[in-house]
């Protein structure tokens, strides 16, 4: 409590000014008569006012607010009143805490179980975004706020209102360039990040919290611009000015009411906010960081088993050549030479048994240049795809003209970057099923490609460089199976109708394309034909 009984006192002198044994200046915090600074008795002579009690409101050691009493006379207040009004201060003050304590407990309690139960989601889902925001609760429960987004180089996933995807994109690579830290958070945007000001109605104050710098990973809340006004008792903007004689400043003498409309700020984020923010970070950062080591660990697994059943594949081939070589020819060997020790069921057995090791035979080929396939290096160079389709058929030239298969290609094909034996391999399995599954008289055999900048490049091509296609007037393939007849030793006919095969064919073509970086895949409607696209994908060179 502080008491001015006239405002026109006449100051009278400390003395000592200093304390003469330990020299420190006189500590007056309680001395309820002192005087004031000539600024203050100067702004209450202004307004008309002679006397001054003033009564602060505390919170630990910060003043929290003031009850100031004015009067227009001199006035003396007895001790019993300041007294009371010093009861009157703490009580207030205490209240006030004790406000403030209940409300942040209970915001904080919201706060803490909304962190629970979103730390719980995003370990039961694979896309912490998706978990973060289509949930519930989601972002919006964590704090009072209208919109948040969780958004990295490659996904983009948001709840309530939002400035547009493409701002919040730019926004990212901004802090990205700031290096903020573990939070960043501010109630007025547009003042650091002028853009901003477009888009007060959704953005105006920002909390973000960066989770990968490798892919730009933020979780954002935005708050909207928070329009409000505030009653000051004279313009807050001009407080003091220099006095007549220009030494010293006086303060304002108008205390007419003066509104403020405070603009361009959003409700400020609390340090309760912040450091939830921060704890919540750091549990999302603990799911990443288990996920990806998981994924590296799954992904280490994946390449071992991948190159153990690679090398399984041919040692098993390679090894199992052998005896079966021996069995066929020892069941030749019988039906040569001791063809009249047999009937005809015995030698009917026979036969079928050669017919059966020649079948596995050819199994075991097809599952060996399977293996090779996933086993040799690519080489990739520029590759000119007219070469490449003509080396293709003088590969499978005797099957074609066998099967009268007529190729052709609207125009010529480009040039791309890949591994040209690959490719030829592709084009080879794809031109002979072609030619192969097809009971039309006249086989037509199209060989052709999309360019990206053109209109009717396939949707499923998106971003690739190029998207390949071989075309058949054949006999289809149902829907149902267009996903099975990729997996290997899949056929869809008995094994010796259309030419017969081993059903190795497409599953090299998927490997070989999906080695590219690129992408397989089929349409046929009933017996007017197939169609088989595969992409490339973008690559420097
Ligand atoms: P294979 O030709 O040795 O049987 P593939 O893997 O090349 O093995 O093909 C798997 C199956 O997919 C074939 O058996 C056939 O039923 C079907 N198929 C492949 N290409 C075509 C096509 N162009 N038209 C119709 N069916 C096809």
């Amino acid at each position: 409590v502080r008491m001015l009984p006239d405002a026109r006192y006449r100051p009278a002198e400390v003395v000592p000014e200093r304390n003469p044994m330990t020299r420190a200046p006189l500590d007056m915090s309680f001395t309820y008569l002192r005087g004031a600074s000539p600024m203050y008795t100067d702004y209450l002579i202004n307004m008309g006012v002679r006397a001054s009690l003033t009564l602060a409101i505390t919170q630990g050691e910060t003043l929290w607010g003031l009850v100031a009493c004015h009067h227009y006379s001199p006035r003396m207040v007895p001790h019993d009143v300041r007294t009371a009004c010093e009861v009157l201060a703490r009580v207030v003050s205490l209240q006030v805490g004790d406000k403030q304590l209940h409300d942040e407990a209970s915001y904080r309690q919201r706060i803490e179980e909304v962190h629970r139960l979103l730390a719980l989601g995003i370990t039961q889902h694979d896309a912490i975004g998706f978990a973060l925001t289509q949930g519930s609760p989601n972002l919006l429960d964590f704090f009072e706020c209208h919109g948040a987004a969780v958004v990295s180089d490659t996904d983009f996933h948001s709840v309530g209102a939002i400035p547009p995807e493409s701002f919040i994109r730019e926004l990212v690579i901004w802090l990205s360039e700031k290096k903020v830290g573990e939070v960043f958070s501010t109630d007025s945007l547009p003042t650091l990040y002028p853009v901003a000001e477009f888009h007060q109605k959704t953005a105006c104050g920002l909390l973000a919290l960066p989770l990968s710098k490798l892919s730009n990973e933020y979780v954002l809340w935005f708050r909207p611009e928070y329009l409000h006004s505030v009653n000051w008792a004279g313009d807050p903007s001009k407080p003091v000015e220099l006095a007549d004689e220009g030494v010293r400043l006086t303060p304002r003498k108008s205390f007419s009411l003066w509104q403020e409309k405070v603009r361009g700020k959003s409700k400020p984020w609390t340090a309760l906010e912040v450091d939830s923010a921060r704890s919540f970070r750091n549990s999302l950062k603990e799911t990443v960081f288990n996920r990806s080591e998981e994924f590296a660990r799954l992904n280490a697994e994946l390449t071992r088993s991948n190159v153990e059943l690679d090398s399984f594949a041919f040692v098993a081939g390679h090894d199992l050549k052998e005896p079966l070589r021996g069995i066929y020819n020892y069941a030749g060997f019988l039906l040569e030479d001791y063809e009249s020790k047999f009937d005809e069921s015995g030698k009917a057995k026979l036969q079928t048994m050669v017919r059966l090791t020649k079948r596995m035979q050819q199994l075991i080929d097809s599952l060996l240049s399977f293996s090779r396939v996933g086993k040799t290096a690519l080489s990739f160079v520029p590759v000119d795809l007219n070469i490449v389709v003509s080396d293709a058929l003088d590969l499978i030239g005797e099957r074609l003209r066998e099967t009268d298969g007529r190729v052709e290609s609207p125009r010529p094909l480009p040039t791309v970057i890949a591994d040209s034996t690959g490719l030829t391999e592709v084009y080879s399995n794809l031109i002979s099923n072609a030619s192969k599954y097809n009971d039309k008289a006249t086989k037509q055999i199209t060989v052709g490609y999309f360019d990206p900048l053109e209109a009717d490049f396939p949707a499923r091509a998106a971003g690739a460089a190029v998207c390949l296609y071989v075309r058949d007037n054949g006999i289809g393939i149902p829907e149902k199976h267009h996903d099975d007849i990729f997996r290997i030793f899949r056929r869809l006919h008995p094994q010796d109708h259309f030419g017969g095969g081993t059903g190795a064919g497409l599953t090299i073509v998927k490997k070989i394309v999906e080695r590219h970086g690129g992408d397989v895949w089929l349409e046929s409607c009933g017996n007017q034909g197939t169609t088989f696209f595969f992409t490339l994908p973008v690559r420097e060179g």
